[in-house]
């Protein structure tokens, strides 16, 4: 028979309130101390909803801990000459602690020459391959936002990881493969044996079985079910999106990668969709800005 456990929520609304109630102090002391609170600029190119949604909560995060923010909002047809201009501007900048370009952009723009462009040390999104490559080494530097909440959500409830088998499904640059390389890390959290699963993995529900800790950013709805998890598993659920459901007034749901109902009942912790990864990568950002300065 098998063992019935009861899972716990690693709740990541609960977990930002404590982190952004000592960014707020820290914010204070900033600004007694050099005369003006952190600043943080976000970078929105085109009218591509999602992304404003994405770029207002993280405008209004930072007023609510202290920090002022700037939204620069660009057409959609800008240049890339043109917005590399604007970035180079805002490395120069002597009032702005750390900025953010946000991803997606126009398909006639090269992401990765505007990633280069900006300068490492304002990177507070941790996209630069210089912060990218401190992060291999150890080294002191601005972690990418979304690998870094999940590590300070596990961090927050005290989450054994060291020795454990964790499996991260997806590999992009900005969450599976960071994520990957931060759990085998020579820390805590971290000190995983780490298996890294993508597109070209054979027969994945054998691997996640397997998984102590699953990562989860695979981009596709309720993707991981109850077969594929082991019981007692720690779950992290990166994925987020809106499926249309008409008894809610807003005519959407939203759901992560994984099926919740199913899977959270064989679960020790899950962190849900929506409040659990979501706000900790706002908080990060957060976190690094006040790194930033
Ligand atoms: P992505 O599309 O760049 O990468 C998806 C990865 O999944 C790829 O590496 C691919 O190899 C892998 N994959 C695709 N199909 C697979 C399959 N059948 N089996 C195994 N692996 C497969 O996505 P991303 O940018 O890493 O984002 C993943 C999800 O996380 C998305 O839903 C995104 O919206 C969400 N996200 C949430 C936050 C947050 O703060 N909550 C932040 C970033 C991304």
């Amino acid at each position: 028979m098998s063992e019935v456990v009861a899972h716990q929520l690693l709740d990541g609304r609960r977990c930002s309130e404590a982190l952004r109630a000592r960014i707020a102090e820290e914010a204070s002391a900033v600004k007694a101390r050099r005369g003006r609170p952190p600043h943080l600029a976000a970078v929105l190119v085109g009218q591509d909803g999602a992304s404003r949604t994405y770029v207002e909560s993280k405008v209004k995060a930072c007023e609510e801990v202290g920090f002022r923010s700037t939204l620069i909002t660009l057409p959609e047809t800008i240049t890339e000459d043109d917005l590399l201009h604007r970035v180079k501007q805002l490395n120069k900048d002597k009032e702005l602690d750390g900025f953010i370009v946000q991803l997606p952009l126009p398909a006639h723009i090269d992401a990765d020459k505007v990633t280069l462009a900006i300068d490492p040390d304002k990177d507070v999104d941790g996209f630069h391959p210089e912060n990218l490559g401190r992060m291999v080494l150890s080294q002191p530097g601005f972690l990418p936002a979304t690998p870094s909440g999940i590590v300070e959500l596990l961090r927050h409830y005290h989450i054994e990881t060291a020795g454990r088998h964790c499996v991260v499904i997806g590999r992009s640059h900005i969450v599976g493969t960071p994520m990957s390389i931060l759990m085998s890390r020579n820390a805590y959290p971290g000190n995983c044996t780490v298996t890294l699963a993508h597109s070209r993995t054979k027969d994945l529900a054998a691997i996640t079985r397997q998984a102590d800790i699953l990562i989860v950013a695979i981009g596709r709805p309720e993707f991981v079910t109850a077969d594929m998890v082991k019981e007692g598993a720690i779950v992290v659920d990166v994925g987020i999106h809106r499926i249309p459901d008409a008894t809610r007034k807003s005519g959407f749901r939203l759901v992560g990668d994984v099926d919740f109902e199913a899977v959270a009942p064989r679960c020790s912790w899950i962190a849900p969709v929506p409040g659990g990864v979501g706000p900790m990568t706002i908080t990060s950002l957060l976190l690094n800005t006040l790194k930033a300065c």
